[in-house]
């Protein structure tokens, strides 16, 4: 019945393989993670039959919804914005969290994985041209905000998220994300105990196999796995 998901997988695959080939990057520096929102949980679990380990949600409130119902083993990831009043309900739930844009945010997030004896892995979302439509900080705010995350012991800063603008020749974004990849490497030279640059997550269904090629080392997939999303209506 979910055939197409396994031949999806395999083509998205085959093409890390060969960007990876082309860049001489080892295959297993590139994550998949396949976007789930809007599908169920019976096409989920299908598609972690057939290999996907990581899945991405951009709401708490579909994470929640799906959570039980979905096969143990997978790890999830937030990738849409977190309103701090919301972390307590998915904090005992996330591997990593790509949207932290505000110390405040970052404070709740410390609070109550502090509360559960965890360490949370976070990614900073970075909004490079500022766009109104897009949340995430600019680049220019990066070091502050590290600065004033250093005393948050329940968080460890992974890295750093992009969302790419929709643009007709996803060539245009290619600039873009050799700029992610110079903050990304730039974060080797952070001063702080809690930052440890490993993953740059950047690259959608349009763009991935550029992103890589600029070095991603997590793409988020959704259309190119699962199809084109109906959202349902309000
Ligand atoms: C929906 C979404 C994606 C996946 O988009 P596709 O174009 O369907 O691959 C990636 N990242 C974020 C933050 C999203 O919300």
């Amino acid at each position: 019945m979910y055939s197409y998901l396994n031949e999806n997988i395999k083509s998205v695959q085959e093409k890390i393989k060969s960007v990876c080939a082309k860049t001489g990057r080892s295959i297993d520096t590139v994550t998949i993670l396949g976007v789930t929102k809007t599908y169920e949980t019976d096409v989920m679990n299908a598609a972690i039959e057939y290999g996907i380990t990581d899945i991405a949600e951009n709401k708490v409130q579909e994470i929640l919804r799906k959570y039980e119902d979905v096969n143990r083993g997978v790890n999830w990831h937030l990738i849409g914005h977190l309103q701090s009043n919301k972390v307590k309900y998915i904090i005992d739930k996330v591997e990593l969290i790509h949207s932290v844009d505000s110390l405040k945010l970052a404070v709740e997030i410390d609070k109550r994985a502090g509360q559960i004896h965890k360490i949370q892995d976070v990614l900073i979302q970075i909004n490079i041209q500022d766009e109104a439509s897009k949340f995430g900080i600019q680049p220019s705010e990066l070091e502050v905000l590290l600065k004033a995350m250093a005393p948050l012991t329940h968080i460890r800063i992974c890295g750093l998220m992009y969302i790419a603008p929709i643009v007709e020749k996803p060539e245009l974004l290619r600039d873009d994300f050799k700029f992610m990849k110079k903050m990304f490497d730039d974060l080797n030279n952070a001063p702080y105990p809690n930052v440890r640059p490993l993953h740059l997550s950047m690259g959608m269904s349009s763009d991935y196999e550029i992103a890589i090629e600029e070095g991603a080392t997590m793409i988020r997939v959704g259309t190119k796995i699962f199809g084109k999303r109906t959202y349902p209506a309000k």
